[in-house]
């Protein structure tokens, strides 16, 4: 399923890189192609106003004396050239040398196009192409009824050439974008899918995690069962029985307070009295408990009050407490102490009984973490207390910490903000 995920995230975030960075270079080429264009147009504006000056005072003499001038241009400088005309007839003309640039006085001799306006002219000589912008003006003396004419030229065949070789640069810039595009859309797929996985292998972790703990009492049910059905009177069966559906009753309960802490990010409860309900509670345990000879006694201001949802407040100190009197040898001290200062409300359950080793110590907030499994079961612990309490003060922005020596006893404090 990540994998699915992951594959589809890849192929859309390369999909939307390769399309903006190549946007972003054709972009870039089209800007550079109206810049480059727009310079070359005017220099051959330029160029021909230099011209029709340079005709109008050589007008007279080159009308007795026609002018004609090859000039050495390779197809591969950018060389102006010019003709002029009087009366339809050329008097001035400058050309490229040899075939290419009669091939070009020829065409132009036959000049039909508008003033004003470039063209393309296009000449094939001995293979080679050559490609030359041109761009004319007419005007009249009206005085002698002359009627003359400018034609200037430009051989962009370098130009022509230069934008071919970078069509094949722009090939492999595309490819090293799309090259690009896939690592960074694969680095960005990856770190989008983490968080996702991470979640994706708890959640069955948990979930695997949940269905082997209820095969247990599941399995204890079915055997007690059969031995009810054969022997219909046997209490100890019974016993058993109450026993284990209650633990699976606590443990579903855990379960769905866990899922349902999960979805919420933050809570902000109600003004809760932690006296109103710590010493009901101790009270209740100490009764369950009656057996012990030094119960659980509590320690709480009347005045002292978190803001917490009520079912809440109750489940944090009923899972302390528990776990104090589940590993607290019955004539060893078990103490909760409520105080406050102007920042946090501090509770604090404190046992003297057998303690958690250091190298437990980490793990204990973790789920279905239990010290000793064999022992836990009999008390009837999965391991899900204390990550539900870490889970039901942190959703609070509040802290729980512990400190414990094997064999001497556990502190656990929960800070709560107001
Ligand atoms: P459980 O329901 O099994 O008690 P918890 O998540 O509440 O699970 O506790 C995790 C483990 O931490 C327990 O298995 C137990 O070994 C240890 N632990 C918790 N509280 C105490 C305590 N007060 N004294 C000693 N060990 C404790």
């Amino acid at each position: 399923m990540i994998d699915i995920l992951k594959r589809k995230l890849l192929i859309r975030y390369a999909l939307i890189l390769f399309g903006v960075s190549l946007f972003i270079f054709c972009g870039g080429y089209a800007a550079y192609r109206i810049i480059s264009k727009n310079v070359i147009f005017s220099s051959l504006y330029d160029y021909l106003q230099e011209e029709i000056f340079e005709f109008r005072q050589n007008a007279d003499a080159l009308s007795v004396k026609p002018e004609r001038v090859a000039v050495a241009a390779r197809n591969n400088a950018l060389h102006f050239f010019s003709y002029g005309f009087l009366n339809g007839k050329m008097l001035r003309l400058e050309q490229p040398e040899g075939d290419a640039g009669n091939q070009l006085t020829e065409k132009v001799s036959r000049w039909d196009k508008p003033d004003g306006k470039i063209t393309v002219i296009k000449v094939k000589s001995n293979g080679q192409r050559w490609r030359f912008l041109a761009l004319s003006e007419s005007w009249t003396d009206e005085e002698n009824g002359r009627n003359y004419q400018v034609v200037a030229l430009l051989n962009i065949t370098p130009y022509i050439y230069i934008t071919h070789r970078y069509k094949s640069y722009g090939l492999v810039v595309v490819c090293v974008l799309c090259l690009l595009s896939l690592l960074a859309a694969s680095l960005l797929a990856n770190n989008a899918v983490k968080p996702i996985a991470e979640a994706y292998r708890r959640q069955k972790e948990f979930v695997s995690d949940a269905s082997h703990e209820l095969k247990t009492p599941l399995s204890v049910l079915l055997t007690y069962t059969e031995i009810l059905q054969k022997q219909p009177q046997n209490k100890t069966a019974l016993q058993v029985m109450r026993d284990e559906t209650k633990n699976m009753s606590d443990l579903v309960e855990n379960l769905l307070a866990l899922t349902r802490l999960e979805n919420i990010k933050k809570i902000t409860g109600q003004e809760q009295n932690v006296s109103k309900i710590l010493f009901p509670l101790t009270e209740q345990l100490n009764a369950v408990h009656h057996q012990r000879t030094e119960p659980a006694t509590a320690v709480c201001p009347e005045n002292i009050t978190v803001k917490m949802a009520e079912q809440h407040l109750k489940r944090l100190l009923t899972i302390l407490l528990d776990n104090a009197f589940k590993y607290t040898p019955e004539d060893k001290k078990i103490k909760v102490c409520v105080s406050t200062d102007e920042h946090k409300t501090k509770i604090t359950v404190t046992d003297e009984g057998i303690g958690i080793k250091a190298d437990d110590l980490p793990h204990i907030f973790e789920r279905f973490y239990r010290v000793d499994k064999g022992r836990n079961r009999q008390k009837g612990g999965f391991g899900l207390g204390l990550s539900l309490a870490q889970d039901i003060v942190q959703k609070y922005q509040g802290q729980i910490k512990v400190k414990s020596q094997e064999g001497k006893g556990t502190s656990f404090i929960v800070l709560l903000p107001h």
